[in-house]
């Protein structure tokens, strides 16, 4: 199908829609304001699960998600698990797990989004308290009101208007993590010990955006990340720079050499063996996204093409820190060394350690003056790429299209979420669909984080199709 017809179909308002299709709708809408009440009795718990935040707060939010999810009557087992993070003894912040098994052979589907938050931040910046969920002009202000908490209500409500339709056969299973905002530290190991529950033919990730407040999106790609610290090291110690200036090469010298032969004259990254996708992106202006950004006047966007193109399916590479002498310590002298984080966005195709070999080449090659170099606390997250052809993300289109009246936007994001490649590994069979109830009012991580109440009604509907729908296919 493409958008074009999706569009056609939007426009005749669901003609093509059947009698279950309405009842679900139907359901959806008569348990909208419910769906609201248990988004902000969870907006109530600042489920924050930072390390110096108190944890009770996550359990009491796991156990809140826990209870909606029995009270939906759809799941055999609901249960509060806490993974190893890594090969620790550690566990990681509690999460809920729902099972119902598929039955009559037909497919499973995964439901994930996570029930902790971002801290609040300066309360100053707040125009509501943070915890305390208030509704103005259509959208829920509150931290998590949006990430990912409606993401969690999202699930609830599109099984509870499934279940009240029709008995399903399809299987599903309800993963929500309790510390996605903390890196996801336990995810891999809780994978792996629920593996037998957790595979599904489908997995649906609510935890993205939307292109706008009437435009849903299915997120195609994911830019990976590479980011490390690199040291370069010119001299054995500092040395006074009126004597030795001018003959003795100085670390940040080195260090502004190398860093400007990351970029060509347009700012595009000039890297060999970073490489970049072939992806169809949707017009947008550089108006919107300097707007967006917050970029001066008369300062020029950087890289070439498509705005989105720059953003979704080529690298990008950014300094994000520098240790070096600040201002009022600086002395005469020549600085042996110099130690920055590099932090490299890569495009969907490129796996994370081919692009750290790639960068490492060039620093090799590009490092001046014989400078030293030395690596650590490397990061590597691989991009992602969903297969948009597959029967789940046809199924998810069309879903979008019916409940919102408009097609589908297959967009990118030019951030990572790194703990899909961990599903990837986990589940290579299973169709993964990056789904969300945000959009871009919505200020995810920021003060005044607010939800779109019209989104959250039609994400649920979008997802209670899906549901409704794979319900009928066989494995
Ligand atoms: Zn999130």
């Amino acid at each position: 199908m493409t958008d074009t017809s999706a569009h056609a179909r939007a426009r005749s308002e669901g003609a093509d829609l059947s009698d279950r299709d309405r009842a679900i709708l139907a359901a959806v809408d008569a348990g909208f304001d419910r769906a609201l009440d248990d988004l902000k009795a969870l907006v109530r718990i600042p489920s924050v699960s930072w390390d110096a935040y108190d944890p009770a707060h996550v359990q009491a939010s796991a156990e809140a998600v826990a209870a909606l999810a029995e009270g939906t009557g759809v799941f055999e087992r609901v249960s509060i698990e806490r993974a190893p993070i890594g090969d620790s003894d550690a566990l990681g912040q509690p999460a809920v797990l729902a099972v119902r098994p598929a039955r009559g052979g037909k497919s499973s589907v995964l439901l994930y989004a996570h029930h902790d938050v971002q801290p609040w931040g300066d309360e100053s910046l707040w125009r509501t308290p943070p915890f305390e969920p208030t509704e103005i002009d259509g959208r829920l202000y509150g931290r998590g009101a949006s990430d990912d908490k409606a993401g969690v209500i999202t699930h609830i409500a599109a099984v509870r208007a499934l279940a009240e339709v029709m008995d399903p056969e399809v299987g599903i299973a309800l993963f929500i993590e309790g510390e996605e905002e903390h890196g996801s530290r336990s995810f891999q190991r809780f994978l792996e010990l629920h593996a037998d529950v957790l595979r599904a033919d489908l997995i649906v990730v609510a935890d993205s955006d939307n292109w706008s407040t009437e435009t849903p999106s299915l997120t195609v790609a994911l830019r990976g990340n590479v980011a490390c610290n690199v040291r370069l090291t010119t001299l054995e110690h500092a040395s006074h720079s009126g004597m030795f200036g001018g003959a003795v090469p100085d670390a940040i010298m080195a260090f502004s050499k190398l860093a400007a032969s990351f970029w060509d004259e347009q700012g595009a990254v000039a890297v060999a063996g970073l490489t970049e996708a072939d992806l169809d992106v949707p017009e947008q202006t550089e108006e919107h996204v300097r707007a967006e950004a917050g970029v001066l006047e008369g300062v020029e966007l950087i890289g070439s093409g498509p705005v989105l193109a720059r953003l979704w399916a080529k690298p990008s590479i950014t300094i994000t820190g520098v240790d070096a002498p600040s201002v009022p310590d600086a002395s005469n002298t020549i600085l042996p060394t110099v130690r920055f984080r590099l932090s490299a966005r890569i495009a969907p195709g490129q796996s994370a350690s081919e692009a750290f070999a790639a960068l490492q080449a060039h620093i090799a090659e590009h490092t001046p003056f014989g400078a030293h170099v030395e690596y650590d606390g490397v990061d590597l997250g691989d991009p992602f790429l969903v297969d948009a052809s597959g029967w789940g993300a046809t199924a998810a289109k069309q879903a979008m299209a019916d409940a919102w009246g408009a097609a589908p936007v297959e967009a990118g994001i030019g951030g990572s979420i790194p703990f899909i490649a961990d599903l990837v590994r986990q589940f290579p069979a299973a169709q993964i669909l990056v789904t969300g109830v945000e959009d871009p009012g919505t200020m995810a991580h920021s003060p005044n984080e607010s939800q779109h109440l019209g989104v959250l009604r039609k994400a649920i509907a979008a997802e209670a199709l899906l549901l409704s729908r794979a319900s009928e296919r066989a494995e």
